[in-house]
């Protein structure tokens, strides 16, 4: 969705940082074999975790990235209406798949749900699940499903939470669960454990990626999305967030995460 400059996006709060979360959360150098960004509109990876997305790939990940929506609400032009949707999917599906060239994403995926309207229905789920089991990704970079306000300029967009809590829920425990949505193991989808799920947007996050090499990328694919961006002003903006998440750590660019380690390899159970 179109945000203003000044919307701010970035939690405050980070300084509360509890010391409850395992070591290994804090492990901001780690790079997955293959990750799955999932988000709810065409931009909202862009906006938030475009910058890991694009140094993983850089180092040989394999990453999707997957829109709920296509983005068909995304305008106020008095001019048009409700038919203009089909023709506003197409030209932000093109966007999203121009952005996600300029991130090294090697497949892009969508589900067409209606934007503005998203539940987190166990139809959602299933659908997140089947992507899940098909492409196996080691790693789930999400929203955050339990952020409602951004200090007290930005109300959370309820497709937001609706794509984070879905997707949470699918990797934990519909992908690996055998017995939940069986029809899928019909399709020849069987479970798939995730390894980590990365949720951006928390207010207490564990893990700091240094994107200082990769926020120029993100800029760039940011501005793909030319129906929805005031282009004049990202640069400065997109460089104030990620300053602005790296602070608590000392990185001069950053990007902030929650971690959920859901599945260690051995050598870490071992230790
Ligand atoms: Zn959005």
């Amino acid at each position: 969705m179109k945000r203003e400059r000044g919307q701010g996006q970035v939690p405050s709060g980070f300084a509360g940082v509890s010391g409850k979360i395992g070591a290994m959360t804090n492990d901001a150098e780690y790079i997955p074999k293959s990750a799955m960004s999932i988000h709810a509109h065409p931009d909202d990876q862009d906006f938030s975790v475009a910058g890991t997305l694009a140094k993983w790939a850089k180092a040989g990940c394999k990453i999707t990235s997957v829109m709920i929506t296509s983005g068909d609400s995304g305008s106020n032009d008095p001019s048009r209406d409700g038919s203009y949707k089909p023709e506003l999917a197409r030209l932000r599906e093109d966007e999203q798949r121009a952005a996600n060239a300029m991130l090294g994403v090697g497949e892009t995926v969508f589900l067409r749900y209606p934007d503005g309207e998203l539940v987190a229905s166990v139809a959602l789920r299933k659908d997140l699940t089947r992507v899940i089991r098909r492409f196996k990704p080691e790693v789930v970079v999400i929203g955050d499903a339990t952020a409602v306000f951004y200090g007290n300029d930005y109300i959370n967009h309820p497709d937001h939470r609706a794509a984070a809590e879905a997707a949470m829920y699918a990797v934990f425990p519909s992908a690996g669960t055998r017995m939940i949505f069986p029809d899928l193991l019909t399709e020849g989808l069987e479970p798939h454990n995730v390894k980590r799920l990365y949720i951006h947007g928390n207010e207490k996050p564990d893990t700091w990626v240094d994107i200082s090499k990769t926020l120029d990328t993100k800029i760039a694919a940011l501005k793909k999305h030319v129906s929805q961006i005031d282009t004049h002003d990202v640069d400065q903006w997109m460089h104030e967030w990620a300053e602005e998440e790296g602070k608590a750590k000392g990185i001069k660019y950053a990007e902030a995460y929650r971690v959920m380690v859901l599945q260690r390899d051995e050598e870490e159970v071992g230790g």
